[in-house]
């Protein structure tokens, strides 16, 4: 499932290769992951050229130079993928709608390609928002973690408000945005923190650590261009390489590397969470006080 490192990883690579192209076409397959009709989009995005190409949290965004964006939401399986027209690679075979390019670009001046938004399981959706329709939206997500806003102090603050458990916590695009089942289960071994305890009940002297872990997984996962258990692949169709430095998620019955007990698998939220129970002790019970 693409969260924020294989988000940032697909804008990244597009970035040198469709910024400053045009949409020529627009040509919809399968009109179940768009939020409008396909002739609204079409009108919308035909003759538009891409500004810039950017991510809020676990979504891809286009800004288009009359300031619309298309928000692309990869949901469980889909991919972004840039082609030439000329690629020998056999085609996408599970193209949901693609984008007829034309223009300069600087890699591509001769042959800008097709981007063709692919979703096997379909739960990606796309959706056309004007600035301010983008405004709003962006707005109800919470902060992003790799920014400078995102701090210890505030995390403190924030989760101090709730008393959700923390993997369902970090889970809630509102609360912070871009983080998913991988990195939230990574973060939280990584600070020695068990998935089910409650946000405010994590001792504050422990908030540094988590946030400190958070950032740091997502960074190097953004330096390893994602993870690919299955579906993610990158916006040329590469496999991510993090699933190898993967500590708990997926590895029930393997030992922790850190402690060498045996990583366990638990479900709570109707989601798998994996922990060490040497490393991230379960919370104690809330006493009655
Ligand atoms: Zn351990």
């Amino acid at each position: 499932v693409p969260e924020l490192p294989e988000a940032e990883t697909i804008a990244a690579e597009l970035r040198s290769q469709i910024e400053g192209a045009s949409i020529a076409g627009v040509e919809v397959v399968h009109p179940d992951v768009l939020e409008e009709s396909p002739e609204t989009l079409a009108q919308g995005l035909t003759g538009r050229t891409i500004r810039q190409v950017t991510r809020r949290g676990k979504n891809v965004v286009l800004v288009l130079d009359d300031d619309a964006r298309l928000v692309v939401n990869l949901g469980m399986s889909g991919r972004l993928l840039h082609r030439r027209i000329r690629d020998p690679d056999p085609p996408p075979t599970h193209p949901a709608v693609r984008f007829r390019l034309e223009g300069e670009n600087r890699d591509s001046a001769t042959d800008p390609g097709v981007l063709v938004y692919h979703d096997i399981r379909r739960f990606g959706r796309l959706r056309l928002l004007d600035r301010q329709g983008y405004g709003t939206w962006s707005r109800s997500l919470g902060p992003e973690p790799l920014s400078r806003a995102f701090t210890a102090r505030r995390l403190l603050r924030d989760l101090a408000r709730s008393v959700s458990p923390i993997r369902s916590w970090l889970l809630d695009q509102r609360r912070i945005a871009g983080v998913g089942n991988i990195y939230a289960n990574e973060a939280l071994h990584r600070a020695g923190i068990h998935p089910v305890t409650s946000a405010a009940r994590i001792p504050a002297d422990r908030i540094p650590r988590l946030h400190r872990s958070l950032r740091r997984v997502l960074r190097e996962a953004v330096r390893s261009r994602g993870t690919t258990l299955r579906d993610y692949r990158t916006a040329g169709g590469d496999e991510g390489s993090y699933a190898v430095r993967l500590r708990v998620y997926g590895r029930a019955g393997e030992t922790c590397a850190r402690c060498g007990a045996v990583i366990r698998r638990i479900v709570f939220g109707a989601r798998s969470a994996f922990l060490c129970p040497r490393c991230q002790p379960e919370p104690p019970e809330k006493s009655e006080s």
